[in-house]
């Protein structure tokens, strides 16, 4: 499946990749030069937003890494004159992490090997707001995917770029549950026309609310459950019964991957409360 692009407002593109989990990437054109916000995994589907840019004979003078994941990051190496904003903890964890991560992701994957590793040097703690042509981008900290994670807000265009604080299933392994509700509840409180996910299909006006108060309901649950799970002495591998339906989602979205992404999210959970509750029992 080849990257998809849709216009979403005036001078907005999202592409979403056909090749990996379908993660998208934002092209913001203005008249002093375009935002890119986030920049796909594969070289191969990043040139082809790189030339769609070009062909217009704009240039890139922001990208925005929207957290340290490898698949937001690694097409950002293409746009060398850009400045590269993220959060202070996006570089933190960058430094750490993202260079053995990617060696490891090299073996896999060939398709990888041109990356090199960009890091971020405009960065932020809680809220960075950015006049370009006319347009106010608001970005603000929004934690829970990932303690670094942070959305994009194209305020007259009543957009936002939610990054991976809106997936067709909420993903906490790695990040945290409680700021995870959090934040989807900071972002019904905006006003949107648009709301461009992660990954997977852009929500419109009226999907909006449904979406996010479905995916605090999805939260929640599963908070709730494993809990009860764990106090009736239900072994790790039994909290994998509880099904994404049950708590009030949809299995179909990404090709199977939500029933994985699921699972993880039941196991880390469990492994984080069988931990809360043997120290509290030492105490
Ligand atoms: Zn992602």
């Amino acid at each position: 499946m080849p990257v998809k692009r849709d216009r979403v407002s005036e001078g907005i593109y999202v592409f979403t990749s056909g090749m990996y989990a379908e993660v998208t990437a934002t092209v913001i054109f203005t008249d002093e030069g375009v935002l890119l916000v986030d920049t796909l995994p594969f070289p191969q589907e990043t040139r082809f937003i790189r030339d769609f840019i070009e062909q217009r004979r704009a240039k890139v003078i922001y990208v925005v890494n929207t957290h340290s994941h490898g698949d937001h990051v690694y097409g950002t190496y293409l746009f060398p004159d850009a400045e590269v904003i993220a959060h202070y903890r996006c570089r933190r964890l960058m430094e750490r992490y993202t260079e053995r991560k990617l060696s490891d992701a090299r073996q896999q994957t060939p398709q990888l090997a041109d990356v090199k590793i960009r890091l971020p040097e405009l960065l932020f703690n809680e809220v960075m707001t950015l006049r370009i042509g006319g347009r106010t981008i608001e970005l603000a900290h929004s934690p829970g995917h990932s303690p670094d994670l942070i959305t994009v807000h194209v305020v007259e265009d009543r957009l936002l770029i939610a990054s991976d604080t809106v997936m067709p299933v909420p993903y906490i392994v790695g990040g945290d549950l409680d700021d995870m509700v959090t934040s989807l509840a900071t972002i019904k409180s905006k006003n949107l026309e648009n709301l461009v996910q992660g990954h997977g299909e852009i929500l419109l006006r009226g999907e909006i609310e449904e979406t996010l108060d479905a995916n605090i309901h999805y939260l929640l649950t599963i908070d709730r459950l494993v809990r009860e799970y764990i106090a009736r002495g239900v072994p790790r591998n039994g909290v994998l019964d509880i099904t994404v339906e049950e708590a009030g989602l949809s299995r179909i979205p990404l090709g199977g991957l939500v029933q994985r992404l699921h699972h993880d999210n039941l196991l880390t959970l469990y492994d984080a409360y069988r931990t809360e509750m043997r120290v509290r029992r030492a105490a």
